[in-house]
């Protein structure tokens, strides 16, 4: 199967990509998390997008296709895979088509605030890196890593403000990725402003109704 996830920061896409990868094996691409490892790596790759990402610049369609195009075509992706973060461009998914054609796109919806509440009681550890939520993974000891015992911190991306700008940023980059997908009529929105495992639910009726996957 072969889908794309689109919705705002903070809206558990990764958290869902997760669920389906453990049930199906199917790979969770995120351009983000690979152009974050190219930068670690020191690679050809990683230097090109660091000089853009240093800058707050977005890195360059051609770029960010030309990485695309690499990784669904390793064997890695040859069941399928879950698209996230991409395509963010007209160009980018009309260069995707020419890659590959798309099962299923997934609009992943909610109400802004109900992703500030959501995010707002995140907490992480700047040590490990455990994530903790004080709505429903709180830490044995308020505001103390279980694991490590490092003083919990807010994410600057997860303060109210910053969640609220870079929502209406995402409705104004993605309307056209949006309205394409909707044209080929491949789009499929789902409410996310529920719990993720009803979220997962959703798109595997869905999956299992279109052939892509057999129900486990
Ligand atoms: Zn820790």
């Amino acid at each position: 199967m072969k889908l794309v996830f689109i919705g705002p920061p903070g809206i558990g896409k990764g958290t869902y990509a997760k669920m389906l990868n453990q049930r199906y094996g199917i790979p969770h691409i995120s351009t983000g998390d690979i152009f974050r490892e190219e930068i670690a790596k020191g690679t050809e790759l990683g230097l090109k997008v660091k000089q853009y990402v240093e800058k707050g610049l977005l890195v360059p369609d051609e770029v960010v296709i030309e990485v695309v195009k690499k990784v669904l075509q390793s064997p890695m992706c040859s069941k399928g895979f879950i698209l996230d973060g991409f395509p963010r461009t007209l160009r980018q998914a009309e260069e995707l088509d020419k890659i590959v054609k798309i099962d299923v796109a997934f609009l992943f919806e909610a109400p802004v605030e109900v992703i500030v509440e959501r995010v707002s009681g995140r907490l992480v550890c700047p040590k490990c890196g455990a994530i903790y939520n004080i709505s429903w993974k709180p830490p044995k000891t308020p505001g103390i890593c279980d694991v490590c015992g490092t003083p919990l911190i807010r994410r600057k991306d997860d303060e109210p403000e910053v969640v609220r700008e870079r929502y209406k940023i995402y409705k104004q980059t993605f309307a056209p990725v949006i309205e394409y997908y909707r044209g080929k009529g491949v789009l499929i929105e789902i409410d996310a402003a529920r719990d993720a495992t009803l979220v997962v639910a959703d798109v595997e009726r869905i999956l299992i109704e279109k052939g892509l996957i057999v129900k486990t």
